[in-house]
């Protein structure tokens, strides 16, 4: 079995061999598949790259890439611990929101992502990825913060960073939310053990 590393390289190579969303991938950069450890504990899946994403080939680096660098350093993570990503993996035209279609056609290699790094908790960043992963009709106002098993895995949903960074109770309560992480995850290796 080829080592993780080497099987997501494949999974990238194989969205542009396959044309995934080519209007999409005709107007961005490249592609922004993902970044840190293969072999992370935790994945958090964002919702498309922006521009500054666009220009470097990795997700989270503009505005929001910083307060989650800081947010992950208050739980004494690095970013190299963790693996980031996005339900989808080219910019959208001036940063709309992803289409249906756009999130439909991305989430078997969302999929083949998580099957391959089998991380302990998957946190979903914000609704487009929240309602990619999690059943239909969760309004994340109300299930933030809230860890649930699905289909074999267990997530956190939590407010987007981008969304939170200026408005000051949603910042807060991103925070706080992201605080309960080490707790969350202690519990999910207790209840294995
Ligand atoms: N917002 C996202 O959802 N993803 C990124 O990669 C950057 C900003």
């Amino acid at each position: 079995m080829k080592d993780k590393q080497a099987q997501l390289n494949n999974i990238a190579a194989q969205i542009v061999a396959d044309k995934v969303c080519p209007d999409l991938a005709a107007q961005a950069t490249q592609l922004v598949f993902g970044d840190g450890s293969p072999d992370a504990e935790l994945v958090f899946v964002g919702e498309a790259p922006g521009k500054n994403e666009d220009a470097q080939g990795k997700p989270f680096v503009g505005a929001a890439g910083k307060f989650l660098n800081e947010m992950l350093q208050g739980i004494g993570l690095a970013r190299e611990d963790v693996y980031i990503t996005n339900i989808v993996k080219y910019r959208p035209p001036n940063n709309r929101d992803p289409l249906p279609e756009e999130k439909a056609a991305f989430l078997p290699f969302l999929r083949q992502q998580i099957d391959i790094i089998q991380p302990k908790l998957i946190i979903t960043l914000g609704r487009h990825s929240m309602d990619a992963l999690l059943p239909p009709g969760l309004k994340i106002s109300q299930c933030h913060g809230e860890p649930r098993k699905c289909q074999g895995h267990v997530y956190l949903p939590l407010y987007h960073p981008a969304a939170a960074l200026y408005n000051g109770a949603m910042r807060q309560t991103l925070i706080d939310d992201f605080a309960k992480i080490p707790d969350i995850i202690n519990l999910i290796k207790e209840s294995k053990n």
